[in-house]
């Protein structure tokens, strides 16, 4: 079986957590700073925080992004539930914006349709690891008080016109889920040039709490104040230790990601079934995901027939994602339904994933394409 992601764990990443179970610091130890200042570093970005998910550095994010009752805040219609649960958790209204036909990246003239007098924040998502288009998201924000959040968890490593992502947004969030490019098991990261916001954000990820035990310890007082409403949203040394050791290798890792995604380009290329997404110029796409377009013009289920006859033979594709407006929840909550994001729900019916992750073999990369081109034959999408 071919998983579409999986982690890559070596020997010296299990040294490295070994060593921090031996130490006297589980939690809000070194090992914490050390991923934060590695990562900082690594994104360009002046400062780092580290929590327990993407999903806990998305919600941290809306709270520096300053979203509360009444607010709105943009995302893309096609992201996971995550990006606009965020919004929620906060006591906002997530506003879902059409994709880009090519790219399926937030439209961002949609975004611009999008905005009112409520809008505070726009969370582009670099959606299968490309950078969304910053320059005119950018231009659509500036003088309008609205933040411009980056939901980067598919690209680190990624950049556009030059400049890597976590530098792009005024907060950029990234995941370390094991299917994601790093693994922590669970964790996550917000980066930011913004101080105040990132010490915000560090109470927040320690329930609201001004000073954690150690500050504490050193001033030898038992006395903190809870100066706001928080979270547990604290990241463990263990994690960090191993999203360290991880991240030393990333740069090979996006580099083998991006040979992969070349091979499966060629081998589809005179394919007309099989349509990559579009990469536009002046990106470095990271690629957490390979995604094609299964044409359904000459048969309409023809990705439903593809997704099966590929499962079938042990390559586990997946579909990247149900429009998230399209959820029961959301649905239920916010009165969406079909017919709010056509062209996302268009390429909802067309999309697949293919394995895609850096410990996948020359001989494995051949074996999906192999078993892609003889599954079109076989469902009688070629001939
Ligand atoms: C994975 C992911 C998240 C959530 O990250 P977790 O670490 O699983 O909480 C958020 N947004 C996007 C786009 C993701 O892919």
């Amino acid at each position: 079986m071919i998983p579409y992601a999986t982690q890559w764990i070596d020997d010296d990443d299990i040294s490295a957590v070994i060593e921090t179970l031996r130490s006297d610091r589980l939690t809000t130890g070194p090992a914490v700073k050390a991923f934060e200042d590695a990562f900082a570093e690594f994104t360009g970005a002046a400062h780092a925080v580290a929590v327990s998910s993407g999903t806990a550095a998305l919600h941290a994010a809306m709270l520096a992004a300053g979203i509360g009752p009444g607010d709105e805040a943009i995302v893309p219609a096609i992201t996971f539930a995550a990006t606009a649960n965020c919004v929620v958790y906060q006591g906002g209204t997530p506003v879902f914006a059409d994709v880009r036909e090519d790219t399926l990246l937030i439209d961002p003239s949609d975004v611009e349709a999008k905005i009112t007098s409520s809008t505070r924040a726009v969370i582009a998502v670099d959606y299968a690891g490309q950078p969304a288009d910053y320059d005119d998201l950018h231009t659509i924000v500036e003088g309008r008080n609205i933040t411009l959040v980056a939901d980067a968890c598919h690209a680190p490593g990624g950049a556009y016109r030059d400049r890597p992502t976590g530098s792009l947004a005024d907060l950029s969030t990234f995941s370390f889920h094991p299917v994601k490019h790093i693994a922590c098991g669970e964790g996550g990261m917000i980066v930011t040039d913004d101080a105040d916001a990132a010490e915000r954000m560090t109470v927040f990820r320690n329930h609201g709490i001004t000073s954690d035990y150690r500050a504490r310890e050193e001033k030898c007082s038992w006395e903190y104040e809870m100066e706001s409403l928080g979270f547990n949203y604290r990241i463990t040394d263990i994690q960090c230790a191993l999203g360290l050791s991880q991240l030393k290798k990333l740069p090979a890792w996006v580099e083998r990601r991006r040979q992969i995604a070349r091979r499966y380009d060629e081998a589809f290329r005179d394919v007309h079934c099989i349509e990559p997404l579009s990469v536009l110029p002046g990106r470095r796409h990271a690629y957490h995901l390979y995604v094609v377009r299964v044409k359904t013009d000459r048969m309409p289920s023809a990705r439903r027939k593809l997704f099966d006859e590929l499962r079938s033979r042990g390559i586990m594709v997946n579909v990247h994602y149900i429009p998230v407006y399209l959820h029961p929840y959301y649905r239920r909550t916010l009165g969406t339904g079909p017919g709010m994001c056509p062209v996302a729900e268009c390429a909802y019916e067309e999309i697949l994933s293919l394995p895609m992750y850096p410990k996948l073999s020359d001989e494995e990369v051949g074996t999906v394409i192999g078993a892609v081109l003889e599954s079109c034959r076989t469902i009688g999408l070629t001939d």
